[in-house]
């Protein structure tokens, strides 16, 4: 035995925790300095030098290197200090760690699949260490945040996303597996990069692509068992709707950016009205922005009127409307609308700006889902507050650079009336000496609980059932006594507790429909799912 081998396995690293007879036992000692510390301490020592760091990019690379050195310590870390390590592993930081990915790489994280590997793709999936894995989250990086094509630099995401199936859903970290699919890039600056990581061409499309994506989604099922699940992750929205569509049937796929994005907006707007009245269908919604995020959430409100109502969905969706790139969509557009845009061409004659459909159109809730930063301006928000009492604002494009606008913004231009959320965290801010605080409206609250309920009650297929069945979840678990502050989303700080409801939710809901393959099913769901779940505690070794 030789102790060096522990202390180089994050997965069994201790660090300053061995105790002075593992030290013996081990071959560590001498290996380590004298002193002993406590896994607390170690938190405590790590939180100290990680808040040395003003450079945001300092600490994600330092919580990195965590991981890879004492993964205990990094998920302890993560969920004893989640507010403050969120943005720190996930939007806003990890956008700009995706940008400079190629210059601030170390060592490799997640399993790399490009073109190259073309009909040897099961090959490269048992190259992975691990043998069981449960949640595959894989992107081909087109659409990272709402910053574009990142190319291979996309790996960020999966990385980041499952380790919060780990920290926030309880997903064991060896059972999670952050896949990043390279066929290339057209973004000019990584290709003339000297620096950049990935296939230096441009992307591969139609039936190239469509060969590659099908080749690894049944070596993935092959390998893994038809009930691990795979996440897809910010694809560009030209592919999204269509590997949704096609493999949703044969495979247990779920796509966070349509689905998991849908279930906590709903959730929000849901809590949001018990401020401002009134249920769902009689609002009137509107969306900056049409690609997956905002149809997807626009869907996923629809249905859930259907439900309330019992009416029928295409009637409930006349009272949502949507603006691209090229304004309102509306019906004289229909010829040249791309599929998932067509079902929201409603009668009305072409508005082209922003701020002529909210006058237009009067919503009660405006969307921000456009991937552009600034463009819900002073006009737009004074606009909505003239129309409503309490206009709800939600600016969900991430990172905080590509915010329709500031939670600051929403507060000032509303006069304090706005009901605000956004995707990338905001600060409090203090408005004429009240204290608002923005929620974060962000699908970290939903995909490591929905995956949880998933996998605990093996669910073989994801249905839009089960979306509805975490979202109201989610939208159980907002308090009260926040509401006067402005706060939809329940605090970050209680997220293993709400996604263990979360998770039991969607299975309950699984099993009623017949989905859940685990038999029989466990009585109580909320605590099997905590009984479920991964803890960091350290093993001690004799
Ligand atoms: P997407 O599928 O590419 O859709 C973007 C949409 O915005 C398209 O309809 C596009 O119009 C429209 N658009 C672009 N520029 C515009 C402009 N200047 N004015 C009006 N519309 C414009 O992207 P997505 O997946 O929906 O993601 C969009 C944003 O949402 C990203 O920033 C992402 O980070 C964020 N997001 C947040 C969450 C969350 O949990 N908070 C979850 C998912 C996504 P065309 O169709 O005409 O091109
Ligand atoms: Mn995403």
């Amino acid at each position: 035995a030789c102790g060096n081998t522990l202390l180089r396995d994050p997965r069994h690293n201790k660090g300053l925790a061995f105790t002075e007879k593992e030290r013996d036992a081990h071959y560590l000692t001498g290996l380590l300095p004298p002193v002993v510390l406590s896994q607390d301490h170690q938190e405590k020592r790590l939180m100290h030098i990680l808040r040395q760091y003003t450079v945001p990019l300092h600490r994600y690379m330092a919580m990195m290197d965590l991981q890879e050195r004492n993964e205990k310590l990094f998920y302890k870390l993560l969920m004893d200090y989640v507010e403050e390590l969120l943005p720190v592993v996930y939007t806003p930081t990890v956008g700009e760690a995706c940008q400079k990915y190629g210059s601030i790489f170390r060592r490799p994280q997640g399993l790399y699949i490009s073109l190259k590997e073309k009909g040897k793709i099961l090959e490269v999936l048992k190259n992975w260490p691990e043998k069981t894995i449960q949640v595959i989250v894989v992107t081909d990086g087109e659409r990272i945040l709402g910053l574009g094509d990142l190319g291979c630099q996309g790996m960020g995401i999966p990385v980041g996303k499952l380790s919060l199936y780990t920290a926030l859903g309880g997903v064991r970290p060896s059972a999670c597996l952050p896949i990043t699919i390279d066929v290339g890039t057209n973004n000019k600056k990584l290709l003339d990069d000297e620096f950049y990581i990935g296939l230096r061409q441009n992307r591969a499309t139609g039936q190239e692509y469509a060969e590659l994506l099908e080749e690894f989604m049944s070596a993935a099922k092959q390998n893994y068992g038809e009930k691990v699940l795979i996440q897809f992750e910010d694809f560009a929205n030209h592919n999204a709707f269509d590997l949704l569509a096609k493999y949703r049937t044969t495979h247990l796929v779920f796509n966070d950016d349509i689905q998991g994005t849908a279930s906590v907006v709903l959730a929000g707007i849901v809590s949001a009205l018990k401020i401002v009245g009134g249920t769902l269908a009689d609002h009137t919604f509107l969306f900056l922005g049409a690609g997956e995020a905002g149809t997807g959430i626009a869907e996923l409100i629809a249905l859930e009127i259907s439900k309330k109502t019992n009416t029928p969905v295409e009637q409930n969706r006349k009272k949502i409307w949507l603006v691209d790139s090229k304004g309102l969509i509306v019906s004289s557009r229909k010829e040249s609308l791309q599929h998932f845009k067509a079902p929201w061409a409603h009668e009305h004659e072409p508005v082209s700006e922003l701020l002529d459909a909210v006058k237009a159109i009067k919503p009660t809730v405006l969307i921000g889902t456009s991937g552009v930063g600034k463009t819900f301006t002073k006009e737009v928000v004074e606009a909505m507050s003239s129309i409503n009492e309490k206009p709800v604002i939600l600016s969900l494009s991430n990172p905080t650079s590509q915010s329709e606008c500031t939670a600051e913004e929403a507060y000032t231009w509303s006069e304090g009336r706005a009901i605000f959320a956004s995707g990338s965290p905001f600060d409090p801010v203090e408005y004429n000496g009240q204290t608002f605080v923005p929620g974060q409206a962000n699908n970290a609250y939903i995909f490591p609980g929905f995956g949880l309920g998933l996998i605990m009650s093996g669910t073989i297929r994801v249905h839009d059932d089960l979306l509805l069945a975490a979202s109201e979840a989610l939208a159980a678990q907002a308090m009260e006594e926040n509401y006067a502050k402005g706060l939809i989303y329940p605090p970050f700080t209680n997220i293993r507790k709400i996604s263990a409801h979360i998770a039991a939710n969607v299975a309950a809901k699984a099993y009623e429909l017949g989905l859940a393959s685990r038999l029989p099913r466990p009585k109580d769901l909320v605590a099997f799912a905590e009984s479920c779940m991964y803890t960091p505690v350290y093993r001690n070794y004799r």
